[in-house]
Formats: C-alpha cells, sequence, structure tokens
C-alpha cells in the first residue's frame, strides 16, 4: 500500500497551490479561498453557480462562503443575480473584472514554472495519474463528481445535434457542456 506516500505528495502539493494562490492574489488585497471561489464560478453552469454549490465543491462551511462572496462582491468581482423563474435561488457570476483576474492568475506563475520543466509526456503522464486518483477518491466515498456536463449521463443530443439536459429539462448550449455541474454523474 502506498496509501501514505501518495497522500503526503498530494498534502504537500496543496500546500503549494495555496503558496502559489496566495502570491498570485496578494497584490488584490485577496485570500487564496476568495480565488478558489472565483476559480470555481469561472468554471461552473449555471445549475451550480449557488451559494450552495460553491460549499459543497469546496468543502467550506456556509458562514465562510457568505463571508468569501460579501468580500468579493464589495470588489466588484462577483455580482448577484435572482433566478428569473425562482427568486428563492441567487446565482453568483463573475464580473468582467473577475473573469480577468482569474485568467491573469490560474494557474498561478509558481505552478506554469513547474509544468514547463517537465516533458509533454510527462504532463500527459501526471494528468492522467491524477484524473484516475480524482475518481477513486470520488467513487470510493460516494462524493459528488462536479463532473464537465459532455461526460454527464444525462447529457443527450438531439437528432439536430443539439444538447439537452434529461435531468433539468433544458437545452443546453455548447459552451455549456463544457462547464461543470453539480447534478453531474458519470456515463457508466
Ligand atoms: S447533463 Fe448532467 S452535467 Fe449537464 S446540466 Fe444536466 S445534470 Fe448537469
Amino acid at each position: 500500500m502506498k496509501s501514505n506516500h501518495i497522500y503526503n505528495s498530494v498534502e504537500r502539493l496543496a500546500e503549494l497551490l495555496k503558496v502559489g494562490a496566495r502570491k498570485a492574489v496578494a497584490e488584490h488585497g485577496l485570500q487564496p479561498v476568495q480565488l478558489e471561489v472565483l476559480h470555481y464560478l469561472s468554471l461552473c453552469n449555471r445549475f451550480s453557480d449557488t451559494p450552495m454549490a460553491v460549499t459543497e465543491y469546496l468543502g467550506l462551511t456556509k458562514g465562510t462562503v457568505s463571508q468569501t462572496i460579501k468580500v468579493l462582491e464589495k470588489k466588484e468581482l462577483v455580482v448577484k443575480e435572482l433566478d428569473i423563474i425562482d427568486k428563492r435561488i441567487t446565482h453568483l457570476r463573475l464580473s468582467i473584472a473577475g473573469n480577468k483576474l482569474v485568467k491573469e492568475t490560474i494557474p498561478t506563475a509558481l505552478f506554469v514554472n513547474a509544468c514547463n520543466s517537465l516533458s509533454e509526456q510527462t504532463q500527459e503522464d501526471i494528468a492522467a495519474a491524477l484524473q484516475q486518483l480524482l475518481l477513486a477518491l470520488l467513487n470510493a466515498n460516494g462524493l459528488k463528481t462536479f463532473g464537465v456536463c459532455k461526460s454527464c449521463r444525462y447529457n443527450s443530443q438531439t437528432d439536430k445535434g443539439s444538447y439537452f439536459c434529461e435531468l433539468v429539462n433544458q437545452p443546453l448550449a455548447d459552451e455549456d457542456i463544457e462547464l461543470i455541474c453539480r447534478e453531474h454523474e458519470n456515463n457508466s
């Protein structure tokens, strides 16, 4: 069993990612957790951009998410919008400035420097191994996958080639299927 060895490496990587994130956002007066929320909102679809989904994805408390969103709103990086059908639901959208900040900081310079020092093949091997580890962690513990829409079992294609979500019974745009979703379930 190599679990201790893998755990120690992943834990150290997670710490170093935080170091990179802290450096990247220091000049904006932000904390790593605030960048994590911005990054999540840049990846998720319209069914997953709620404070609850942020809480689930990042494993944070509701209080931490609420405080984090307040800071991001104040800095005009995130905008709150009420759902047009169900006014009890609040969506969190990245502002233009929020989008720009995510694009400029993620992946962080610290991480890019490391990848650039590895060959293309090594980077591909690491990406595949990490994806395998992530899937094992999710499946073995019955955790939500938060996978990309195009790999979801509810994603179907109509005769005309457009996409449709069979769970929420709504059409999906081409760009939707590249985003992650809190309702995602793997095709199996
Ligand atoms: S097809 Fe799956 S991933 Fe896509 S929106 Fe529907 S539930 Fe979410």
